[in-house]
């Protein structure tokens, strides 16, 4: 199985901040994909979709590692490094934990 890179290092476990795209929602736009950046939880859209927003949070945040929230899927991609991990050699996040996460967040009283 392949190394983990150097930024594996810098990151632990997230949870997938949104149930879709967090741009794309916000845009009503669809997208093809999804991808979750393993640094902070941002969820966004791959390549193949129209605005990207996965790689526009790299070049916004510097954010190494991403991977994927498709089902059946479970491999990640530095950005920096430009390598494949498939599979992951972390716990992906789980799409399972988005509703609770959700909940949580809405529960705590929070402007807007
Ligand atoms: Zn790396
Ligand atoms: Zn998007
Ligand atoms: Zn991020």
């Amino acid at each position: 199985m392949a190394e983990p890179c150097e930024h594996f290092n810098g990151i632990g476990a997230v949870e997938p901040q949104t149930r879709g795209c967090q741009e794309c929602l916000a845009l009503r736009e669809p997208w093809t994909e999804l991808r979750v950046c393993l640094t902070c939880g941002h969820v966004g859209c791959c390549e193949d979709s129209k605005h990207a927003h996965a790689l526009q949070h790299y070049n916004a945040t510097g954010h190494p590692l991403i991977a994927s929230l498709e089902r059946g899927q479970n491999w990640a991609w530095c950005y920096v490094d430009r390598r494949y991990f498939d599979p992951m050699p972390i716990a992906r996040p789980r799409r399972r934990s988005w509703l609770a996460a959700l909940l949580k967040r809405r529960s705590t009283t929070r402007p807007g």
